[in-house]
């Protein structure tokens, strides 16, 4: 948690800009439309101060208005990246902060009395950036131009103090409400990432839930099919389990599905999802896997569960797994096709007497019975 602003490792990070990126891009339709407008009703202040520059400022502030009305409709059409919008925020606020500039430069005393709507722009610049660090950046454009046309003007003393007084304090003002906006921002990142956790973790076990399998599952078949890649999934169920619970109670049988889920997150590959999806059946999602490859590591966790007892005190309890394994393929071309077949096997396994691995096998190979390991 820093000073200024709590911070996210690297990919968070990106992941972060990414997320405020598209909910600035939305919120700020209307205050960028809005802006527009404003900028542009001030050509009536032009006219009161200035009749004899009306139309020069008309085609000023009208220009202005059609490129932040531009930069509106992008935000209307397109789902802005992060650096598409940092350059549709400078575009905005330049625009804005530029038409001001030079209405009052051709105006008679402009600077004089107009140095309120300079400030304009660089103070409400704090709600088009991602970060609080891109306010002085953003005004950049719009700053320099106003201190060009200043001195291109003559103006000297305390009237240019003044005028940038006014555009500091903006862009001060910006910086701070900005750190305050990007604060408040993260907390709801962060939020949102807990509770995106959460909706996919399962509590007891610390594992995947079923949620989470059937998001992954959809895609990782997508892919083997797309690509023409191997994809298996196992089920295990843990043998006899209501007899552990009833034998041992409840809270012992919970440290049993720990176990095995201890088990699981050890042995498998990054790439592998173990999920639990039941009471006491848990998935192994496996890309990249062929049924064979899937079976040796079915036999390996099931051994590793038998060789492993789970104790508490003077306890010692072994417990037993069967598995199903099914693999994608014209036969099984969907995760639930996949899962049923798997089910299928396990089925077999618990039949002939559980403790055991069983490839579940399609209707294209009719007459033959699923094999087991
Ligand atoms: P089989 O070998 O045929 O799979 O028999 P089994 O006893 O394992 O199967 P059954 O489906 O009859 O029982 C599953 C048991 O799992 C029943 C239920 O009390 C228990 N169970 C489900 N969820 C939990 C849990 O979160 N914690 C504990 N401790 N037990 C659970
Ligand atoms: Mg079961
Ligand atoms: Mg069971």
């Amino acid at each position: 948690m820093g000073f200024l602003l709590p911070s996210f490792d690297e990919a968070t990070e990106k992941r972060f800009d990414v997320w405020r990126a598209s909910r600035l891009n939305d919120a700020l339709l209307a205050p960028v439309a809005i802006g527009a407008l404003a900028m542009f009703s001030f050509l009536l202040w032009d006219w009161l101060l200035d009749p004899t520059q009306f139309l020069a400022c008309l085609t000023i502030r009208g220009t202005g208005t059609i490129i932040m009305l531009w930069c509106a409709w992008k935000l209307l059409r397109t789902r802005s990246t992060p650096a598409e919008l940092r350059w549709i925020g400078m575009l905005a606020v330049s625009s804005g902060t530029v038409s001001i500039a030079l209405s009052q430069y051709l105006l008679k005393d402009g600077f004089l009395y107009g140095p309120a709507g300079l400030a304009l722009f660089p103070t409400v610049s704090a709600v088009v950036v991602t970060r609080a660090r891109q306010v002085p950046l953003l005004n950049l454009p719009g700053f320099t131009v106003v201190v060009a046309l200043l001195l291109l003007k003559g103006v000297e003393g305390f009237a240019l103090f003044n005028v940038l007084a006014f555009v500091g304090t903006g862009v001060f003002a910006s910086c701070i409400l900005a750190l305050a906006l990007e604060r408040t921002a993260r907390y709801g990142f962060q939020l949102e990432l807990k509770l995106e956790e959460q909706a996919h973790v399962d509590p007891l076990t610390g594992v995947a839930n079923r949620r989470r399998l059937e998001d992954e599952a959809k895609g990782e078949v997508e892919r083997a099919r797309r690509f023409n890649r191997p994809l298996s999934l196992m089920i295990l169920d843990l043998d006899h389990f209501k007899g552990i619970n009833d034998r041992y109670g409840h809270p012992f049988g919970d440290k049993v599905l720990r176990a095995l889920a201890d088990l699981g997150r050890t042995s498998l590959r990054q790439t592998d999802l173990f999920a639990r999806v039941g009471g006491e059946e848990f998935v192994v999602l496996m890309p990249e896997t062929n049924a064979y490859a899937a079976a040796q590591l079915a036999e390996r966790l099931r051994a590793l569960l038998a060789a492993t007892p789970v104790t508490e005190g003077e306890l010692s309890v072994t417990a037993t797994v069967s598995v199903g394994i099914a693999t994608h393929g014209p036969e099984a071309p969907s995760v639930e096709a996949m899962m049923s077949l798997a089910d299928k096997a396990l089925y077999v396994a618990k039949a002939q007497g559980r403790d055991r691995v069983v490839i579940g096998r399609s209707t294209m190979d009719r007459g033959t019975e699923p094999a087991t390991l």
